[in-house]
């Protein structure tokens, strides 16, 4: 059956006015079962009340209160964007409530609001760091305070608030911050930007859900203003918060990643909305070079600790890879918005990769720990983090409960909730789908409604069947997506017909279909090697597995004897077989000379350990990792 579209806007988290293909929203395209439905139904019954109760327990909430009762600033707890991660989980539960109804859970936003409503000023300043007798005042920290980094994450909530149930006075409030910020910084008020950017992309939504464009004006000059140096020089220099160059400007991206992402996927939003054309190509010759050299094979971005930021060309070291699970969601925000604008199927695909290799695998399979990092490389077992306690570092070798810093826990909630919006899309007669879940799928082209259902067993399975439940009586389009990895042996047949090869991109079916056509797509899943650009030096003479959209690595628990995954070498002649104990590689033991000195002259032939007896060993999905107990793990295995 399908289902009724029914509510507001249809709970979409983008909504461009213009673009080559339209977004459906939660209400649309939902996710049945199978992989993602599993992270959604964890997200409901766990993740998200883990995050509240953290929260919580932080005093992160608590600080409105204190805010309120004039216990400022001695009551303070957190950093300085603490009410960002409050903000951050109201969107989360905004969109689950529009998912699945949950009136427990709308309860509890109710609650929340109660206590945030009567800290905003009357103007409309709303902080509970900034501002009060004792405290700093207001804006007076633009490099580091991020007031207008937490307004961002209010109206995003906001917007996710409107979309699903309704304007209410958690709208209001979100206006009320917006028009201050539009006052206060327009032209003529403080010309200078946030040091975190986020207020661009939330500003934008919110004119698009409000229809008000003085917010996408505001959005406009933030965009503009940024690179011309109106935030001060700190250690990192202005590149961090990527004001050493105006945006349009900027070749490929570099500073700390997240804040790059964010602002990149704000510049989209605003060349969209004002059909600024040379910003949108700026955009995507940014994305594509940050693409071809700054990204993991994760799809995980980010290669310095220090300052949390892209490193240079090729510069992508395993182990010491930042990958930011925040840059993970900030990458798939990016995409998505190109995807809309261009209809291009590179950015799903990279969409893909991220989804199941960084944001996947942040959680643990209870949602109640997260990856802050996520190295590709882990040398050390290290250690349990305490299940009861803040971690104050953010890089974990094993799943830590809440961090003081804790952006990406509530990151992960808010996209899994809206993670329906982002599988498919629609047009003026077709219907495009993306990422591939068991999924019920409802559009309104302009001949009518029209909807499908998909069946699958992906990633576990390449066989994706997408059946007529509804049509329209005229021609229409249902376009897949075969995925760039699937460069041979795709296949695509619609019902009785003879399977076709299909190649990469968006593969579009036209005809006049009747409810139970169907189409299915086969894709080869079969584990393969994968090399690296040599330039990347780190994993030089390595090579990795994958088998669809999936990462493997190797860990510790699947080594016999205790052995380590530094003690071991792949043996490359022997390709990757999926059998009965899952996929397999040969490998050989290598025994090392720990020597007093790590180097040696040599007659010109490269030094290696002496091997054993090649024997196989089980790789596990890398979104899998550390859910074993202390463990060591590799990704990209060495040849040599
Ligand atoms: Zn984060």
């Amino acid at each position: 059956m399908p289902h009724s579209v029914t509510r507001l806007d249809q709970g979409r988290p983008v909504a461009p006015t213009r673009g080559t293909l339209r977004p459906l929203g939660i209400s649309e395209v939902r996710i049945t079962d199978g992989f993602w439905a599993d992270r959604q139904d964890i997200n409901a019954r766990t993740l998200i009340e883990h995050c509240e109760q953290w929260i919580a327990r932080s005093g992160w909430v608590d600080n409105f209160d204190a805010a309120r009762e004039g216990r400022m600033p001695g009551a303070h707890t957190g950093r300085e964007f603490a009410d960002s991660d409050v903000y951050k989980l109201l969107e989360a539960m905004a969109w689950e409530i529009g998912r699945s109804g949950d009136q427990g859970m709308n309860a509890r936003f109710e609650a929340l609001v109660d206590r945030i409503e009567p800290v905003q000023e009357p103007d409309g300043y709303l902080n509970t760091y900034f501002g009060r007798p004792g405290q700093a005042s207001r804006y007076s920290d633009l490099e580091w305070g991020h007031e207008l980094y937490c307004y961002g994450h209010l109206l995003q909530a906001a917007v996710a608030r409107g979309r699903t149930t309704g304007e209410d006075r958690f709208v209001e409030i979100a206006r009320r911050a917006a028009d201050h910020v539009c006052a206060v910084f327009g032209a003529g008020g403080i010309e200078r930007v946030c040091g975190h950017p986020e207020i661009e992309v939330a500003l934008v939504e919110f004119a698009r859900y409000t229809g008000d464009d003085k917010y996408l004006e505001q959005a406009r000059l933030f965009v503009e203003r940024r690179g011309h140096h109106t935030l001060a020089d700190i250690e990192f220099g202005r590149a961090y918060f990527q004001d050493e160059t105006p945006l349009r400007d900027t070749a490929v991206m570099a500073g700390h990643a997240v804040r790059a992402l964010y602002l990149a996927a704000g510049g989209v939003d605003l060349a969209v909305e004002t059909d600024d054309r040379e910003l949108l190509e700026a955009l995507r010759r940014q994305l594509g070079e940050t693409v071809a050299r700054r990204t993991y094979l994760t799809g995980g971005m980010g290669a310095h600790h220090e300052g949390e930021s892209f490193g240079q060309d090729h510069e992508l070291p395993a182990d010491r890879s930042y990958s930011e699970s925040c840059a993970g969601v900030g990458s798939v925000m990016v995409n998505f918005r190109l995807l809309l604008a261009t209809g291009e199927a590179e950015y799903a695909d990279l969409i893909e990769r991220t989804l199941y290799n960084v944001v996947a695998g942040s959680p643990n399979e209870t949602g109640t720990a997260f990856f802050y990092t996520n190295t590709l490389h882990q040398r050390v077992r290290g250690e349990v983090p305490p299940e009861n306690e803040l971690s104050p570092r953010a890089s974990s070798s094993l799943r830590a409960p809440w961090f003081e810093v804790s952006c990406c826990p509530t990151n992960v909630a808010r996209t899994f909730a809206s993670l329906g919006s982002y599988l498919a899309t629609t047009s003026a007669d077709g219907l495009q789908i993306h990422q591939y879940a068991g999924a019920s799928i409802a559009a309104d082209l302009d001949a009518g409604p029209v909807a499908v259902q998909v069946e699958t067993r992906y990633p576990d399975d390449g066989l994706v069947r997408v059946s007529v439940t509804q049509t329209v009586d005229s021609e229409w389009e249902i376009g897949l997506r075969v995925p760039g990895w699937a460069d041979t042996g795709a296949t695509l047949r619609v019902n009785d017909s003879a399977a076709e090869p299909v190649g990469p991109g968006a593969v579009p079916v036209r005809r006049r279909f009747a409810v139970g056509d169907t189409i299915e797509l086969a894709l080869p899943i079969a584990p393969r090697f994968t090399a690296p650009d040599p330039r990347i030096d780190a994993v030089r003479g390595s090579l990795a597995v994958e088998a669809g959209p999936i990462v493997y690595c190797l860990e510790s628990p699947d080594l016999p004897g205790g052995l380590d995954v530094d003690a071991v070498r792949l043996d490359a002649s022997a390709p990757p077989t999926l059998g009965t104990d899952g996929i397999t590689v040969a490998l050989v033991p290598q025994s090392f000379d720990d020597g007093a000195w790590p180097y040696r002259t040599t007659d010109g032939s490269l030094p290696g350990g002496t091997a054993g007896a090649a024997f196989a060993a089980a790789l596990i999905p890398y979104h899998r990792r550390a859910n074993r107990g202390p463990a060591t793990m590799r990704v990209w295995m060495p040849c040599e």
